[in-house]
């Protein structure tokens, strides 16, 4: 009979650090419950993760990251082009050559997989990388599929796909979402699926197919902010459903400095130099403005967005990394004298922050962000009112939740995408000017009593989050029952190397 060490986990993330990192998290929470845990990804995304991989495993913690090289230049892509925050910028058609260069992944998988002494227990898929389903099925492997955005985008999208509404409506008109548990209006241009653009129509189907075969599905998230949409997905589409985060509430993850440091890849600043600086700031007096791994601002808007945080006379920490790539972005910071005009209240960090670091600091008061779903868990994991500002994808569905459904959040007042992932047409014009943006700061730190309802609220949501992670709580709960319910799946496909031991997971 085998012991929990003797399951193994292979885990599949979509090559995009809002997919890796908390995958990455997850394989930590199913090694610290006793598994093995494989993490299977290209040679440029193992590189920005190998120091917290490494750390993990210092800690005792059974965790390994392989890598598989991308077929890349194959498919005409340039070498070492391996992740989504990569390709920001470029043409459509180099969207739909990476996702072939992924799909080939399938066959040096399986090798993989064959040539292990034993067959893995489970095998996790990001959303984006059904590619995994059909070498599962030869296999014999039980497959679960893992959402990164929220179940509350992931129900919207099935209810516009359930009612017809993405054939019959343009793209911007407003409709009420149908068939959904609180009152929501959206439109097609902001609540789309991850494959529902011209050019990756097979991707899309491959995708819907591997979640209609999968042995269950994983969000995360957690019952105190998703409940109703988690129990709608889950009856929708008539599968087991687990939540098990929000990931980075994990203590393994709050309490390691190192981890939260190099979350996603090393940060192009000292995490202590941040710290030190935010320790001399009052308590909940800092702005943290960032948008994540990929949206990128046109320098137009940038510069709106720079004067607005000028004009606010708020305290702030910026995570710009157009600074690295745009040279009017590098203008208007240096020639231009933005950067040194707010040098007293301001730090510029060019490049990639340790965003969970400066989250966690008591300094910091209200967090500007894209709304993508992990800076929206961070936010909500560690009590930081929200100024929202979505760009694209799954983040017009998270601003809705963090605003209308949770209460902590204020809106900047975007209204289209000025970004597509598969087809990166910016918007040229300028949504939110800088007046937009200091009467928002204003409204969310400031004393009115909303503002004060706003803080009060984000701190609860904040401990239920902490509390569903900890033993006893309903994230820690699912994971368990997780590996409980894939360890007896694999037993009864006939695994003689994964049958479950009742007494060691009863310990879980
Ligand atoms: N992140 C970070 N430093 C940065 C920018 C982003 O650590 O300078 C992390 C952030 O904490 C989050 C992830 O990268 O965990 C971004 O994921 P999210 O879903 O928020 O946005 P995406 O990048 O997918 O649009």
């Amino acid at each position: 009979m085998a012991t929990l060490s003797e399951l193994h986990f292979v885990l599949v993330p979509l090559a995009a650090q809002g997919h890796i990192i908390p995958m990455v998290d997850v394989a930590r929470l199913l090694a610290a419950r006793g598994p093995m845990v494989t993490i299977v990804t290209t040679p440029v995304n193992a590189a920005r993760n190998t120091a917290t991989v490494d750390g993990a495993r210092t800690a005792g913690l059974p965790l390994e990251l392989v890598e598989l090289p991308l077929p890349g230049p194959q498919h005409g892509l340039p070498e070492g082009m391996e992740a989504i925050d990569q390709l920001t910028g470029h043409e459509p058609g180099m969207y739909i050559k990476f996702f072939h260069a992924l799909w080939d992944l399938a066959g040096p998988l399986e090798e993989y997989i064959r040539a292990l002494p034993r067959r893995p227990v489970c095998l996790v898929a990001d959303a984006s990388s059904p590619w995994t389903a059909p070498l599962c099925d030869r296999l014999g492997i039980p497959r679960l599929v893992i959402h990164f955005p929220s179940a509350y985008f992931q129900l919207a999208v099935h209810c516009l796909t359930a009612h017809g509404v993405y054939d019959r409506v343009d793209e911007m008109e407003p409709f009420e979402v149908p068939g959904f548990p609180v009152h929501a209006v959206g439109s097609k241009a902001t609540i789309r699926g991850f494959f529902q653009y011209p050019g990756v129509e097979k991707e899309h189907q491959d995708a819907l197919d591997a979640e209609a075969t999968a042995d269950g599905l994983l969000f995360n998230t957690f019952r105190g902010i998703e409940g109703p949409f988690l129990d709608a997905y889950a009856a929708a589409l008539g599968k087991k459903t687990w939540s098990v985060g929000p990931t980075c509430a994990s203590s393994s993850m709050v309490d390691d400095r190192d981890s939260k440091a190099g979350r996603g890849k090393p940060a192009d600043v000292d995490a202590g130099h941040i710290v030190s600086w935010l320790d001399a700031r009052a308590p909940a007096s800092v702005m943290y403005v960032s948008f994540g791994s990929i949206t990128q601002l046109t320098a137009k808007q940038l510069s709106e967005l720079a004067r607005g945080l000028e004009a606010s006379g708020q305290p702030f920490v910026w995570a710009i990394k157009e600074a690295k790539t745009d040279a009017a972005v590098r203008a208007l910071l240096d020639d231009e004298g933005f950067e040194a005009r707010v040098q007293d209240r301001a730090l510029l960090v060019r490049g990639w922050a340790p965003q969970v670091t400066i989250l966690l600091h008591q300094a910091v008061g209200g967090f500007l962000t894209h709304c993508g779903w992990n800076g929206t868990l961070e936010a909500l994991s560690l009590g930081v009112p929200a100024l929202t500002w979505p760009t694209m994808a799954d983040q017009f569905c998270s601003e809705k939740l963090l605003v209308d459904v949770l209460g902590v959040g204020v809106r900047s007042g975007v209204k289209i995408p000025a970004m597509y992932v598969h087809l990166p047409k910016k918007a040229e014009g300028v949504q939110v000017t800088s007046g937009d943006v200091e009467k928002a700061i204003a409204e969310l730190m400031g004393d009115e009593p909303e503002a004060a309802a706003r803080r009060t609220k984000a701190k609860e949501i904040a401990a239920e989050a902490r509390t569903a992670m900890v033993e006893g709580g309903s994230s820690h709960s699912d994971l368990t029952d997780l590996i409980s319910y894939v360890s007896e799946l694999s037993r009864k496909r006939g695994h003689e190397n994964s049958t479950t031991l009742p007494s060691a997971v009863a310990k879980l």
